[in-house]
């Protein structure tokens, strides 16, 4: 027979960060048992508490470094105790989380001696994070007769190194999902896989980025041939915008993949931006639920997705940038000035946000976070040394306390005056526009905005889009038949 394509489920910090929300997460496994798989990121703040004990090992301080053992101790001990009633399963899992805090005092001694933390060993040392809950989670669910089995991500991720950064080897992850992760499914077992970790080129532990558990999660999805991917969170969905500056703000019934990414990359916190992307070329759709509103239907990113009646779905905000300006003059017609900008930043470490050129040609903008200003003009004054002294260039400075406000939806390709409605809807409310850029994929239109007028910005433009009007999924499944 065979087999029918199975659902991953991913939990969250939050949806994993008590015994009570690993309880509902039981349930929402429970229900579409079997054929599941589940990726589970670390409890809320544990990844935090343990780079920041690495740093504490690095700088010797001791104190911090034994406070962080007994909380990583006490807040996983504290879930057995409260999840785990059958003696065998309470002591081997006690075991393993003891083992585990053994490994991190005796990693952060070393640390200490060493006064050297290199990647490998903060990786090591945050990934029992992850690891830690997959084993309490998978314990837990069979606690409650789910017959749940634990396996680990460095078995089934696999990356390799390109242009510098660690990216799955998407063929590789689905051939070791075939032999380490289908056969169980199809034994009817639920598989519970730590998030955020994979292997590296070498075979050793490596991470996937801050918030790099939905990525894990995308991938497993991709491997085992889901015929969907849920994301459990502590949100009803991705909003029409942030509701902390836009009460009227909505979940967003439907979202195209290109849409989910664009949000994600402009700031959306709620999704990592690369989670699309093993999803695409399979069509897999993903949804973003919350964990604790069992009958919200959340949003749904799919590839067929249609613009529909909302040319703009979304609107993000980026806080605390700043626009970094060269002009002058002599800059017109002076070829490569965008191009060695670009370079000099990229080799100060800093990387540009938006850019935007004057059609005169005689100034240049960047976007930069308001923390790395300085130093951004301080690479282009060195960068531009001659050119200053001949007065091509006069100016190079930042205006701090910039906000970019990210204006995204799929039918603004198609329906003209985007643009120009967005432009006025902003200037009807009194709002100073400092820079503007399009993204070449006409997926959005980005305005740079004084820090000060960001809300009303937003205000207006959720206004000007009818985004109050964005109405929910009808079903309250979420699922695909
Ligand atoms: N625990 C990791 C982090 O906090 C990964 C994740 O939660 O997605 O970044
Ligand atoms: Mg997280």
């Amino acid at each position: 027979m065979k087999q029918s394509r199975p659902e991953v489920f991913k939990f969250g910090g939050v949806a994993v960060g008590n015994a009570e929300a690993i309880r509902i997460a039981l349930a929402h496994v429970r229900r579409a048992a079997p054929n599941v798989a589940v990726v589970v990121s670390a409890m809320n703040g544990i990844t935090d508490l343990l780079l920041d004990a690495g740093q504490a090992a690095l700088r010797r301080d001791r104190g911090r470094c034994e406070d962080a053992a007994v909380e990583l101790e006490a807040r996983h001990m504290l879930l057995v105790a409260e999840l785990i009633a059958s003696k065998h399963r309470a002591e081997e899992i006690t075991g393993v989380i003891l083992d585990s805090v053994r490994e991190m005092r005796s990693m952060m001694e070393s640390i200490a001696v060493l006064e050297e933390l290199t990647p490998r060993a903060q990786d090591v040392l945050v990934a029992r994070g992850e690891r830690a809950v997959a084993r309490i989670f998978t314990a837990a669910a069979q606690e409650v007769g789910i017959d749940a089995i634990y396996v680990d991500a460095i078995d089934i991720i696999r990356t390799e190194r390109r242009l510098g950064t660690l990216w799955p080897n998407l063929a590789k992850c689905e051939r070791a999902a075939k032999k380490h992760v289908l056969p169980l499914l199809a034994e009817g077992k639920v598989v519970v896989i730590p998030g955020y970790i994979a292997s590296g080129p070498d075979g050793s532990l490596v991470t996937l980025g801050r918030g790099g558990s939905d990525f894990s999660a995308a991938i497993v999805a991709r491997s085992v041939g889901a015929r969907a991917l849920t994301l459990y969170k502590e949100v009803d969905g991705l909003m029409t915008a942030d509701p902390k500056s836009v009460p009227a703000a909505r979940v967003i019934a439907d979202l195209h993949y290109r849409e989910a990414a664009e949000l994600a990359y402009y700031g959306a916190k709620v999704l990592h931006p690369r989670t699309m992307i093993p999803l695409v070329d399979r069509r897999i759709p993903l949804y973003v639920r919350n964990s604790f509103h069992g009958t919200s239907a959340g949003t749904r990113i799919a590839g067929d997705v249609k613009p529909g009646a909302y040319p703009v779905k979304a609107l993000t905000a980026i806080h605390r940038q700043a626009l970094v300006s060269i002009e002058g003059k002599g800059m017109i017609g002076v070829p490569g000035v965008a191009g060695r900008a670009f370079t000099a930043l990229s080799q100060a470490g800093h990387s540009v946000s938006m850019i935007s050129q004057a059609s005169s040609e005689s100034s240049i903008c960047f976007v930069v976070p308001e923390g790395e200003a300085d130093h951004a003009v301080a690479a282009l004054e060195q960068a531009f040394d001659s050119e200053r002294k001949l007065h091509l260039i006069d100016r190079i400075d930042a205006e701090k306390r910039v906000a970019l406000i990210a204006v995204v939806g799929l039918g603004m390709r198609g329906t003209s005056g985007i643009a120009a409605r967005t432009f006025s809807a902003i200037a009807a409310a009194g709002v100073n526009i400092v820079a503007i850029a399009q993204g070449s994929s006409e997926l959005n239109i980005t305005v740079a905005v004084a820090e000060s007028d960001a809300t009303r910005a937003l205000l207006a433009l959720h206004a000007e889009y009818q985004l109050h009007k964005i109405r929910p999924l009808a079903d309250t499944t979420g699922r695909e038949a």
